[in-house]
């Protein structure tokens, strides 16, 4: 779900960088033009035209990670392009292209593409009989080097916001707000598509007389090894979510056949993996739905508490499908 935060924020700044480069360049399309540099007119025009294009594109195609790539070696060959083409009229755009870099790509991309780009520049323009060598250098090294620890903080702090925001702090599942965002993108994946989905919800038995034998604390590391032992027994893109208290839910997508044989699998692993402190086992109830045509979020959730109800009534440590 960060994803999508993250691809909002990505999308808002290539907006935003779009934008400053049609007001910051297209002035200069009008100046060139007048003072009869048509290939620098033509050239910032590409530029402009480009950036509109490119934007375009990701805003309508979602594809941001890929499109922001592509802007980014677009605008760092146009600077280098209109610098050997203009030569030092046009060299101070050198910094704020280096410094939008770090906007589009990680940090580690976007400071090899500086120094590619810059390079680039010291070998092949000759503004460098101009303009000293050390300094461009230098100012360089230091736009690009401050640029790449203030990138690369904010991306360690967007990790930690991921994990504050979908990450149940004591079991280490998903919480309950993840299960929320992606339950919406399970539905459209199997609607677009057809694909089988399973949503199982999972319900510790007797929990309670852990918590009341053994203490909180036991109860609590009970629900942290239920949850390595459920992750180490599903498979890499099958999700699990802390529902609330010792209930989770499981979405397991593209499993058409075998459905019961994995569930019952699953059921047996946690049986004789989760103990007690004083090492009796404890047993999980499922509730099982299948994704059908029509369901939505709420009937998907319904449907499984409804199966794992049935489950508890039938004395638990068992599996219920709702169909
Ligand atoms: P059943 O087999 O019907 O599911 O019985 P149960 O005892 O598991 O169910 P019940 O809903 O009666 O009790 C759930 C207990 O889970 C009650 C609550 O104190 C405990 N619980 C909820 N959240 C936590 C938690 O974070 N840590 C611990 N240790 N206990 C919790
Ligand atoms: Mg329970
Ligand atoms: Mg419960």
């Amino acid at each position: 779900m960060i994803n999508q935060l993250q691809e909002k924020y990505q999308l808002s700044l290539l907006l935003l960088l779009a934008a400053v480069a049609i007001l910051g360049v297209f002035p200069f399309v009008i100046l060139r033009y007048m003072a009869g540099n048509y290939t620098a007119a033509i050239i910032d025009m590409s530029l402009i035209v480009g950036m509109i294009v490119f934007v375009a594109f990701a805003y309508y195609s979602k594809k941001i990670r890929i499109l922001s790539a592509v802007i980014a070696i677009f605008i760092n060959t146009g600077v280098v392009v209109i610098v050997l083409a203009n030569g030092m009229d046009s060299f101070f755009w050198v910094y704020p292209v280096f410094a939008s870099t770090f906007i589009l790509l990680k940090p580690i991309e976007a400071f090899g593409a500086n120094i590619v780009a810059g390079a680039s520049l010291v070998a092949l323009s000759d503004i460098f009989t101009v303009i000293s060598l050390e300094s461009y250098i230098v100012t360089i090294l230091m736009l690009t080097i401050s640029a790449f620890v203030y990138s690369n903080h904010s991306l360690k702090q967007f990790k930690l916001l991921e994990e504050l925001n979908t990450i149940d702090p004591l079991t280490g599942a998903f919480n309950r707000r993840a299960l929320t965002t992606d339950l919406d993108a399970a539905l459209s994946s199997s609607e677009r598509n057809g694909s089988s989905q399973l949503l199982a919800i999972l319900d510790v038995d007797y929990f309670k007389k852990v918590n009341d034998k053994h203490g909180h604390a036991a109860g609590d590391q009970v629900l942290k090894n239920f949850v390595s032992i459920t992750k180490a027994h599903i498979r890499k893109y099958d999700r699990l979510y802390r529902f609330g208290g010792e209930e989770f839910v499981l979405l397991i997508s593209g499993m058409d056949n075998h459905q019961h044989r994995f569930i019952d699998n699953l059921r047996t692993a946690i049986k004789n993996e989760l103990k007690t402190p004083d090492g009796k086992e404890i047993t999980v109830s499922f509730g099982v739905a299948p994704w059908v045509l029509g369901t939505t979020a709420d009937s998907w959730l319904n449907s499984a508490d409804k199966a794992l109800y049935q489950a508890k009534e039938n004395g638990r440590d068992c599996a219920v499908f709702s169909d």
